[in-house]
């Protein structure tokens, strides 16, 4: 199997990103052009056909989510595109690809259902780096008629918004999202209504990953199955990853599913920074990711391999490797205090949870805890993760439990504290 592959990325480096001519010169817009002739569901039909999952956390069945997006009733729609969930590594997959969205991708989603006449584009912060690029290339999609009124004598009216947001990461969360649109400060509504019934600006709203949205222009001109060649029998297809930390090569790379962890550590990412230091973990799909012990290395990078290795998160396709000059301990107290600083504080079990557990993380790093503090560590996460308001709540323990059970040493009570 090829470590590497282009689907996505195929026409990365062949054009002025900044051009229409050169997003023209390399047959930009075929897909919108074909988009444009088909009805109903073809598109989520297509979807479908490729078991295209969503890249966000959620990896949600996309044909399925289109599907019941069109179903829902609303004369008015929108669609809105959301930067991976965030991780802590510097670069999310999202911002590799970031032309595809006004252009091509953007318009496709069109035919998601008729009423859907409005596209946003939610930027975090941290890209914003991005936002004169994608602020001209919308400008010239209307002006070139493939956005705005009547695109290309469709009769279909569709425009895309950029809002930046302030790098809140709990943003990521669909109805957040929403609200931070909308102009009120990101935080998750509860549900129901569900926001494919009550999005942005309280009109149903069909979220989605950015790396999902830039698959549908490719997939719809992909007549000879080439997405579905790559990847195995039940993980077809290609994902983007973000490799970073400890390694020779850090960057982002488009792989088949069915790679494995250790491939894309060795082989893509060049293996450790220093010899010196050997791997201790891998954190998988971002923050909330739980952790790949060297153990665990041939796991194969498919949704259900990573599930039977109790890794779940392909997530973002962020792949943090950490090295032993950081500790488990160290790590995990890191992890914490990104998730105290990034809850949005609404609700007990998360705003509390992540305090608490904090405080006994700084026990067991000092050593001074006792088996009581483990009990009570573990019942905090396990209330965080069926009681919380949202995703970032249940999922902020994720790596605490996966090293709770990987690295059972770490948490060991010391005789004398034990007797104490
Ligand atoms: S789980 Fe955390 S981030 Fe989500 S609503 Fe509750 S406090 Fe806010």
């Amino acid at each position: 199997m090829s470590k590497t592959v282009c689907f996505i990325t195929r026409n990365f480096g062949k054009y002025d990103p900044d051009s229409l001519k050169g997003y023209e010169s390399i047959g930009g817009f075929r897909a919108l052009r074909k988009a444009l002739t088909m009805e109903g569901c073809d598109i989520a039909d297509v979807l479908a056909a490729n078991g295209v999952q969503g890249r966000g956390g959620a990896a949600y069945d996309m044909g399925k989510k289109w599907r019941q997006a069109r179903e829902v009733p609303g004369a008015h729609k929108c669609v809105c595109a959301t930067p991976t969930r965030a991780s802590r590594a510097p670069s999310g997959s999202g911002a590799a690809h970031p032309r595809p969205l006004p252009t091509a991708g953007g318009h496709d989603h069109r035919r998601l259902g008729r009423g859907a006449d409005n596209g946003y584009i939610y930027l975090r912060e941290e890209y914003s780096h991005l936002r004169p690029r994608l602020l001209s290339a919308i400008a010239q999609c209307e002006a070139a008629g493939h956005l705005g009124e009547n695109i290309l004598g469709s009769g279909l009216n569709y425009r895309i918004h950029l809002y930046s947001g302030a790098g809140a990461y709990v943003c990521g969360e669909g109805s957040a999202l929403a609200e931070s649109i909308g102009g009120h400060a990101g935080r998750p509504r509860m549900k129901p209504p569900f926001i494919k019934q009550c999005g942005v600006f309280h009109l149903p709203t069909c979220v989605n990953n950015v790396e999902s949205l830039s698959l549908v222009a490719p997939l719809l001109l992909d007549d000879e199955g080439y997405y579905k060649s790559q990847g195995t029998p039940d993980c077809p297809g290609t994902k983007m990853i973000s490799v970073c930390g400890n390694v020779k090569r850090p960057g982002v790379f488009e792989v088949p599913f069915g790679i494995t962890i250790r491939e894309i550590v060795y082989d893509l990412a060049g293996g450790m920074e220093s010899e010196d230091y050997p791997l201790r973990l891998v954190q998988l799909g971002g923050a909330s990711g739980r952790i790949c012990s060297p153990a665990q290395l041939d796991t194969p990078y498919t949704y259900k391999g990573m599930r039977q290795a109790d890794l779940t998160a392909i997530g973002s396709g962020a792949v943090l490797v950490v090295d032993e000059r950081t500790s488990v301990i160290g790590f995990l107290r890191m992890t914490q205090e990104f998730f105290s600083h990034e809850s949005c504080g609404q609700c007990t079990p998360c705003r509390e949870g992540n305090r608490h557990i904090s405080l006994l993380l700084d026990k067991v790093a000092e050593g001074t805890h006792t088996a009581q503090d483990i009990a009570t560590l573990k019942k905090f996460a396990d209330i965080m993760s069926s009681a919380s308001l949202c995703g970032l709540g249940e999922t902020a323990q994720s790596a605490l439990l996966s090293c709770m059970k990987r690295f059972p040493e770490v948490f060991a009570v010391k005789e004398e504290v034990a007797v104490r």
